[in-house]
């Protein structure tokens, strides 16, 4: 696993664990020997470290979590490599992510060769690196810049890694020579180590830090990794390295068993895994897409238009008059400008994308495009003549999508002479922003339109997950049966701002309630009265012209263009009106209570939405919830944390709740049924 040789008083150890160099048991062990022999070799005067293959160290091996650890173990090979008494230097010539960087970190210096990429992204995985990384990466970049970059965990390149001092030079030519000349140059005796740049952290940078901090954990509540990185870089600053160090570690090992670290772990992989789509073929043939149409210059179809011209494809923007579609470029201008005084977006490149986005009125010059979006409004009558006239108009081959929230897609591809070339592209508001896109895939939807428009959503830099045609598709079908039990409990006795209060402490940025009042209540009401749905407490203030914050008004009081709302006797009083109406009599629920009566309708939802095969695994509804809807990106989704709860006690509560209200559709669905009495999670389902 590791080649060992002796060139010109310098040993080059080269690392050799295909795939990536995973740092196992297997290798750590064969490192430590080698390190061993070349600092016991009086002709050996530094040492280089090499590896083989794509990658310098892909990062630790994660098949060893969770398994009692076998020496030598990362951090005490590490140390031997800090002490080794002769120059070690690491030649980077791929990725070095996670414990591969911090194998690098402990060596003496680090030269990079022009793919390196370096990264520590144990963050994204719940965890924070546990080998010396938050206490040595603050050493050469600065406290300040070393967290983000754990934080954010993407990795930088060569160029950068050499301009912030994370790596000492970069080498287009012979890495391995350069590695060796360096390692003369550092000479003999003690070499300088990376810890040795300052028993603790620079006390100047401290401000900057904190307020770094600060930062992250307000916007990663609840984020246990977040808040332990953030205490780690710190330890940095208050105690020497040794012990810091010591302090990282335990918090490390303290996550790798924390529950919602855990969670974490499985939405990093429930994620990756969404991009497999069942029954599409890996080399399904793509089309060619180049330019773009968005039929509605809207609140979603402007956003959708961002998104092309964000990605350097040309879009036309079709509405049905002059003045909505002036509108509408005046609202996308709008948006960039406010990047731009913001500073993320130059004026250069505003201009650059406006001039990709052209207006028209009028369905002609969707001709041009290789794909359609329509965002008009959602009424089957207009989506239906749209796609009518498509079907004549767009080019052979063009892809035809909906960003329809609710509406039948395969109805819609009825109104076409083309069906397989209709899908539904799901964008969430504000477009240009929300990362989840659901992929609707049609009864006839052709494979290769479904892959093109995954990838396409990938190239707008978009997550898309792939779902089948039902009333709302995963995530606002599951959605309305929550919409559902907030009225139930306002009926029920408990008040929005309960409500609200226990989601929040279950993690949600937002309550139900005050997200509907920032939405618009109006929505809903328009939803509700064409499937002939009822609300009774929201369509009664949808009624008296309460739409919420847009008119000032909603669930709560919105004095003068407050962003918060404040509790509306008038409001209350309505719901206690009303509940009497309907012969209920009002009592008070627990925060824990409210939150069973919302989420758990939800899961079993989830479950009918498995079991019709609309969702392809618990992972991609898991997927929606946390990037489309806010769930606590801790709790793991919904679907995981009904696991968590146990299926036996939801399928019990749910017969509780389904008891309670005389409500059928709250019994278990049969699969969470079947589950919770085989003692199994929706982990272990098999699928159809
Ligand atoms: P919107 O009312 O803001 O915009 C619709 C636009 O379409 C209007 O500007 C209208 O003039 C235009 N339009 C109507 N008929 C047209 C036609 N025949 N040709 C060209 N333009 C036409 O509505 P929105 O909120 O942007 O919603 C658009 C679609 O996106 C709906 O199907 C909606 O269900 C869906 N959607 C909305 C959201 C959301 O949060 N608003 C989220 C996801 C999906």
């Amino acid at each position: 696993m590791v080649r060992e040789e002796i060139q010109g008083g310098v040993a080059v150890l080269t690392l050799s664990n295909p795939p990536v160099n995973a740092l196992g048991h297997g290798l750590r062990a064969a490192l430590d020997a080698a390190l061993e022999r070349a600092l016991a070799d009086a002709s050996v005067r530094a040492v280089v470290l090499a590896a083989e293959g794509k990658v310098f160290v892909g990062g630790a091996d994660i098949s060893e979590f969770g398994q009692p650890p076998r020496p030598p173990l990362l951090p005490d090979l590490l140390a031997r490599l800090d002490g080794a008494g002769k120059p070690v230097v690491a030649a980077i010539h791929g990725a070095a992510l996670g414990g591969g960087l911090e194998l690098a970190l402990a060596c003496h210096a680090r030269v990079v060769g022009p793919k390196a990429k370096l990264g520590l992204p144990e963050v994204k995985l719940g965890l924070i690196p546990g080998a010396g990384g938050t206490q040595r990466l603050p050493r050469l970049v600065g406290p300040e810049a070393g967290f983000a970059m754990m934080l954010g965990g993407e990795p930088v390149d060569a160029a950068k890694a050499v301009e912030t001092g994370l790596a000492d030079a970069l080498e287009t030519g012979d890495l391995v020579a350069a590695a060796r000349t360096l390692a003369l140059t550092l000479g003999e005796g003690t070499p300088v180590r990376v810890r040795d740049r300052g028993e603790r952290l620079d006390p100047a940078a401290r401000t900057a830090f904190e307020a770094r901090a600060a930062e992250a954990l307000k916007k990663a509540p609840g984020q246990p990794n977040v808040a332990a990185l953030a205490d780690v870089v710190r330890a940095g600053f208050d105690q020497p390295f040794d012990e810091a160090v010591a302090t990282e570690r335990a918090r490390f090992l303290a996550l790798v068993d924390d529950p919602r670290s855990k969670a974490l772990r499985y939405a990093f992989f429930a994620e990756r895994e969404t991009a497999r789509v069942p029954g599409l073929a890996k080399d399904t043939p793509r089309r060619a897409i180049a330019s773009a149409a968005v039929v509605g210059a809207g609140t979603m179809g402007g956003g959708i238009a961002l998104c092309f011209a964000n990605a350097g494809i040309p879009v036309v923007v079709i509405e049905t008059e002059r003045e909505a579609l002036d509108r509408g470029l005046d609202r996308m201008r709008a948006t960039y400008a406010s990047s731009v005084k913001r500073g993320s977006l130059t004026e250069a490149a505003m201009a650059e994308r406006m001039a990709r986005i052209t207006g028209a009125v009028g369905l002609d010059l969707a001709a041009d495009a290789d794909i359609v979006v329509e965002a008009a409004f959602e009424e089957m009558g207009v989506k239906e003549t749209i796609f009518s006239a498509l079907s004549r108009i767009a080019k052979p081959g063009a892809i035809l999508a909906t960003n329809t929230s609710y509406l039948d897609i395969d109805r819609i591809a009825d109104a076409t002479d083309r069906p397989g070339d209709v899908l539904g592209l799901h964008f969430f508001s504000p477009a240009n922003v929300m990362r989840l896109v659901e992929v609707v895939r049609g009864a006839r939807t052709a494979p290769d339109a479904l892959a093109t428009a995954n990838d396409l959503a990938r190239r707008l830099g978009k997550l898309p997950v792939t779902v089948g045609v039902c009333f709302g598709f995963v995530g606002n079908r599951m959605l309305a049966q929550r919409s559902a039990a907030g009225e139930r409990l306002l009926l029920a006795g408990a008040l929005p701002h309960e409500v609200d209060a226990a989601v929040t402490e279950f993690g949600f940025r937002m309550g139900p309630f005050a997200m509907a009042d920032l939405a618009g209540l109006d929505i809903g009401w328009r939803t509700r009265k064409a499937t002939g749905g009822k609300a009774p407490v929201a369509d009664a203030l949808c009624e008296a012209g309460r739409l919420g914050q847009k008119t000032g008004k909603g669930f709560y009081l919105y004095p003068e263009g407050a962003r918060t709302g404040a509790r509306d006797p008038e409001v209350e009083a309505l719901i206690e009106r009303t509940a009497a109406e309907h012969g209920i009599t009002r009592r008070s629920f627990s925060s824990e209570d409210i939150v069973a009566r919302l989420m758990l309708p939800m899961v079993n939802e989830g479950a009918r939405i498995l079991e019709e095969g609309i969702a392809a695994r618990p992972g991609d509804i898991d997927t929606i919830w946390l990037n489309g809807y806010n769930w606590p990106a801790w709790r793991g989704g919904p679907m995981h944390w009904a696991d968590g709860l146990g299926l036996a006690t939801v399928a019990a509560e749910l017969e509780r709740f389904s008891h309670e209200t005389g409500d059928g559709n709250l019994r278990p669905a049969p699969l969470l049924a079947r589950l919770a009495a085989e003692g199994k999670g929706f982990a272990d389902w098999g699928g159809r």
